[in-house]
């Protein structure tokens, strides 16, 4: 089917006030479009590519409502939405399905923005292309199993329509390249990459840790594709969002997905990391767009992808001395049960002369070899004094 959109005002019938009372039939239509398939093309290397909509399709009237305020941001690429919602728990809403494909057909129809919905398997690929979804998107659930991955690039063979795949629901590079391999072995020519986090076990910052080195690794890998940041699921709340989102511009992300819901705070899923449109047009002019000159974006990304990587190896530093102080602990049991003084000169000098061998050969200095195994030693024996005490 083709979509012939023009120009000008366009006028949705039905009556949609907000609280405010403004009028959100009326829109202005900036341009002129010949078939969606173009203005995806065009989209996909728009950069940046921003990308909005609800969680999840709850309604017709919260599909053209959130379209039509999105539009009028003259700021959102495409409209996205949940149809099938993969939840943890069952007895949740678990999306409307197929009745709402026509919904968010409706909304481009008024709006001209091209959509994308989350596909986990072969019918939602078959029922979301025979309405006409733009671009589909493979959940962070469905790119853990091989299984379904595999199944929904079947349903994709000579099918011609891009493809984003989030990350896998754990850091696991190989399945989200996996699954990247699966689409492309199947002939799907546009497949691109969103970061939407990584679950941990118990309460973290985030609802998903970015852990941002994986994203980067992933743009060394493939560098010549989109890779966008999805900050609604990696914050879980609004209150992070802006600043998940600044980072990954920081780091030359090509765009952003982000949720947005005409009442968030009664969205039927996701309801705490939903912005209204309107907010969401407030931050994305907030966003300091890295672009001023080429240099200077290189330089930025460079420099924000080194304090990222020094980041991690920081955190891994941290969790190395955590596991070195537990075993401290546990010789100190040793001691304690065996009647043993807690500092031991020879084994201590053993621990120097190794790591100054070691040091040397690394590029570090005597000075802060000793210094640093000086702190590492006063901790420990700290941790030991509190053993023997106890
Ligand atoms: C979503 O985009 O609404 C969604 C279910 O996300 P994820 O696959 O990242 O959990
Ligand atoms: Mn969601």
């Amino acid at each position: 089917m083709k979509w012939i959109l023009k120009p000008g005002v366009v006028t949705i019938p039905g009556n949609l006030k907000t609280e405010d009372n403004t009028d959100k039939t009326k829109f202005t239509m900036q341009t002129a479009v010949t078939t969606m398939k173009e203005l995806t093309q065009e989209k996909w290397t728009k950069r940046p590519l921003i990308i909005s909509g609800p969680c999840s399709a709850e309604t017709e009237e919260q599909m053209i409502e959130t379209a039509t305020r999105l539009a009028k941001t003259g700021k959102v690429d495409m409209l996205r939405a949940g149809i099938w919602k993969p939840r943890t728990k069952p007895g949740l809403f678990e999306g409307n399905g197929i009745v709402a494909l026509p919904w968010l057909a409706k909304a481009k129809q008024l709006t001209g923005l091209p959509t994308t919905v989350e596909v986990a398997t072969g019918k939602h690929v078959e029922d979301a292309l025979k309405f006409n979804v733009d671009m589909l998107w493979v959940g962070a659930r469905t790119t853990v199993n091989p299984f379904s991955v595999q199944e929904v690039a079947d349903a994709l063979r000579g099918v011609d329509v891009p493809v984003l795949i989030k990350n896998p629901v754990h850091p696991d590079l190989e399945l989200w390249s996996g699954a990247i391999e699966r689409l492309q072995k199947v002939g799907v020519r546009q497949v691109g990459m969103i970061h939407r986090g990584f679950s941990s076990y118990g309460n973290t910052e985030f609802r998903n840790a970015p852990m941002w080195h994986l994203p980067i690794e992933m743009k060394r890998r493939y560098p010549d594709m989109p890779l966008i940041c999805d900050p609604s699921h990696i914050c879980g709340n609004r209150t992070s969002l802006q600043s998940v989102a600044q980072k990954s511009i920081d780091l030359d992300f090509d765009g952003l997905m982000m949720e947005s819901h005409i009442d968030p705070d009664n969205a039927w899923s996701d309801a705490k990391q939903q912005v209204t449109p309107e907010r969401l047009l407030e931050m994305l002019n907030d966003l300091v767009w890295r672009h001023e000159t080429t240099t200077e974006q290189e330089f930025i990304t460079a420099l924000t992808t080194l304090r990222e990587q020094i980041n991690q190896v920081d955190d891994e530093l941290l969790t190395l001395l955590g596991q070195r102080m537990k075993l401290s602990d546990k010789i100190g049991e040793y001691k304690k049960n065996n009647n043993i003084t807690i500092l031991q000169t020879n084994r201590w000098n053993d621990i120097l002369e190794r790591a100054f061998k070691k040091g040397e050969a690394l590029g570090l200095t005597k000075e802060f070899i000793t210094k640093y195994f000086d702190a590492v030693h006063l901790e420990s024996i700290q941790h030991q004094n509190k053993i023997m005490n106890s």
